[in-house]
């Protein structure tokens, strides 16, 4: 049975991108197209570029949305937006992707990353593959929130979107996309915004 009962916030202020986890408020746990938006909005804020040569001549070559692809007008690389990063050549879908992520940084610590593996539908290797990729180094925020209750049950729920709709995980959106531009290496030697905000899309 679905409660609305109110999210806890532990204590921490109730900023205003605090939202329920639903495919209403959260569409990267549930949908590809979601998923891929909110990477390319991360990583390209600061303009498109390639993350081989950093050239910011670029043109698209399809325009399939989940898996847009661009060429590099300079070394020719052809690139999506999980290119060279953690992501990249994963057969697990973008939203998977997400929630798995979220999931490890979360119930880490609570319960093994094998029942994390069942709750997103992914293998136990998969799932420890992920793991050692996202290392271990905690959030610099803690971005979800959720009662001690709904961890506890976890053994409960068939699936991870099960848990955080039944128990109304809440998410900060904002920090959120902090943590996943550090996944993306946002920052890093891939920092775009430094090169300006030139985007050359044919
Ligand atoms: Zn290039």
């Amino acid at each position: 049975m679905l409660s609305q009962a109110k999210y806890r916030t532990s204590g921490e202020q109730n900023f205003c991108d605090d939202v329920p986890i639903s495919i209403n408020t959260t569409g990267y746990f549930y949908d590809q197209e979601s998923a891929a938006q909110l990477i390319r909005h991360v990583r390209w804020n600061g303009g498109l570029y390639c993350p081989r040569c950093r050239s910011l001549a670029i043109k698209k070559i399809n325009s399939f949305f989940v898996n847009e692809i661009f060429q590099c007008n300079a070394c020719q690389y052809n690139f999506n937006c999980t290119s060279g990063t953690l992501f990249h050549g994963s057969k697990l879908r973008l939203d998977t992707h997400l929630a798995l992520a979220v999931a490890i940084d979360s119930l880490i610590g609570h319960v093994r990353i094998n029942e994390i593996g069942r709750l997103l539908g992914v293998s136990p290797r998969t799932a420890k593959l992920q793991l050692a990729k996202l290392g271990t180094v905690p959030p610099a925020h803690r971005y979800l929130h959720g009662s001690d209750q709904a961890l506890a049950d976890i053994g409960n729920y068939g699936t991870i979107l099960e848990l955080f709709e039944a128990k109304s995980f809440s998410i900060q959106i904002s920090a959120f996309q902090l943590r996943l531009a550090n996944w993306l290496g946002v920052g890093k030697a891939h920092d775009a915004s430094a090169r300006g905000a030139l985007l050359s899309i044919a």
